[in-house]
């Protein structure tokens, strides 16, 4: 298909990444002792801490902290104490980010910001967002028992984001987005489920953010140097290849469709096989075409001599496709079903790619639901565009994590993984105001948003050596 072809070469042969390579890590570092693994900072104080904040939530039982709830109020009171115990100077923003800044021996030179977000999901692990807050201010504490903040080479900030879940107002980055300057004043009216907006509950904190005053929360994009972030893999490739930590090359781009299907509405037992039009089966058919379109995209999509078989087998290595939710009506054992309505979830890093994967969907739907005797209709609902992680700064994370694996473990011989992350992430919303970096901490069973997400206390101290080596290194 020429259409297919044009749209797949284009995505790959935009997509091209730089080699990596290794950033000799210097400057503080060589006055460190070659010992200082801070154990008692970097691994039991913050394991403490994350349990501790583990423990701050709005539900009995299990941890939930939406946006601006009592529990997230709490918590970014806690945090502003942790971040003031290490020596950085401290507010809270009109959106209800928590900063923490050390200015280092230049404070008019562009800053290097930390951070992730103190929301959750509901019934969440204490880890997601927690982990990149904590091991952040555990860094740089590190170096504040050492008199040392102040010879940080720039200044350094870290900031605990207000919302990046969403869950209360079913829009996420509310405090990153402010920051970078891409969030709509509009947002300020979004109501959640009692029909509070986010202005409401803002003021009810006493944070007066205005549809004329929320651009005074976006940084100037000359005075931040880079985002860095850490956070928990919520993947398995880590565990299984036996490393505590990867850096992220990129996050993968995202289309979310609903797809209906309708058919004729009839009685189980009355009505012949041969003369069904039955949306429940066009729609199986549907969800397992879909699961071959993703598993195999080199058999549905066409090449010519341009396109290069590596570019196929990239965007094989990062597509995931899903379908989460099917909803048939009226839904009872004895009707065939009138209507069925999925949801389609497909990621990719590559943004031409993944629009190739749905107009190659799409067009194979219509064939299918023509031949059952079907409607199907197709509507995108979201659609967010792949980041790529910046490639010196990534390079340096991961000279960074090369770092601290190595300190803990003179053995330490391996390479620290390229991941790519599927899921959304804060650096998303900053990679519009500055170049953004993500390490990525390997977590049980790959399992996260859920009271199993798990990391070794262990790895909780390698995520803060690397931030620690980070901040060492000549940034
Ligand atoms: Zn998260």
């Amino acid at each position: 298909m020429g259409c297919s072809f044009m749209l797949v070469c284009m995505c790959f042969t935009l997509y091209v990444y730089p080699h990596l390579s290794s950033t000799a890590v210097s400057g503080l570092e060589n006055e460190v002792d070659e010992g200082s693994l801070y154990p008692e900072i970097l691994r039991d104080e913050a394991v403490s801490r994350l349990y501790e904040l583990g423990k701050v939530s709005d539900a009995e039982g299990y941890l939930e902290r939406t946006f601006m709830s009592p529990a997230s109020v709490r918590a970014g009171y806690l945090i502003r104490s942790w971040m003031e115990d290490a020596g950085l100077r401290t507010w809270i923003d009109k959106m209800g980010n928590v900063h923490g800044r050390a200015d280092g021996s230049n404070p008019s030179a562009k800053a290097l910001l930390i951070g992730s977000h103190l929301d959750t999901v509901i019934d969440a692990g204490m880890f997601d967002g927690s982990l990149g807050i904590v091991s952040a201010i555990s860094a740089l504490k590190a170096l504040s028992v050492r008199g040392k903040l102040g010879r940080l080479v720039r200044p350094v900030e870290v900031i605990a984001f207000s919302d990046e879940e969403g869950v209360r107002f079913q829009s996420t980055f509310l405090g990153s987005a402010a920051i970078a300057g891409i969030l709509p004043a509009s947002a300020l009216q979004y109501s959640d489920k009692s029909g509070s907006t986010v202005q409401e509950v803002l003021r009810s904190n006493s944070l007066d953010a205005t549809e004329g005053n929320l651009h005074e929360l976006k940084y100037d994009p000359e005075s931040v140097w880079g985002y860095a972030e850490v956070h928990i893999e919520q993947g398995p490739v880590l565990e299984r290849v036996g490393i505590p930590l990867g850096v992220v090359k990129g996050i993968a781009g995202q289309t979310r469709l609903k797809i209906t299907v309708r058919g004729t509405q009839g009685h189980a037992g009355t009505v012949p096989m041969s003369m069904r039009q039955d949306p429940m089966v066009a729609a199986a058919e549907l969800i397992v075409l879909l699961e071959n379109v993703c598993k195999h995209p080199e058999d549905f999509l066409s090449f010519d001599e341009h396109c290069k078989d590596s570019s196929v087998k990239s965007l094989a290595g990062s597509l995931v496709c899903t379908v989460g939710e099917i909803s048939p009506w009226p839904s009872a054992s004895n009707v065939i079903p009138g209507q069925v309505v999925f949801t389609v979830d497909i990621r990719a890093m590559d943004d031409m790619g993944r629009e190739a994967i749905i107009y190659e969907y799409s067009k194979r739907m219509y064939h299918i639901c023509d031949r059952r005797s079907v409607s199907c209709n197709l509507e995108r609902k979201h659609d967010a565009g792949a980041v790529m992680c910046d490639p010196e700064l990534t390079a340096q994370l991961k000279s960074s994590s090369q770092t601290a694996l190595k300190k803990m473990a003179n053995e330490f011989d391996g390479e620290v993984p390229i991941l790519m992350s599927g899921a959304g992430h804060d650096a998303m919303a900053i990679s519009h105001l500055t170049k953004v970096g993500m390490i990525f901490a390997r977590c049980r069973g790959g399992i996260s948003h859920s009271s199993k997400e798990h990391v070794l206390d262990d790895d909780v101290w390698a995520a803060g050596l690397a931030v620690l080596a980070l901040l060492e290194s000549d940034m």
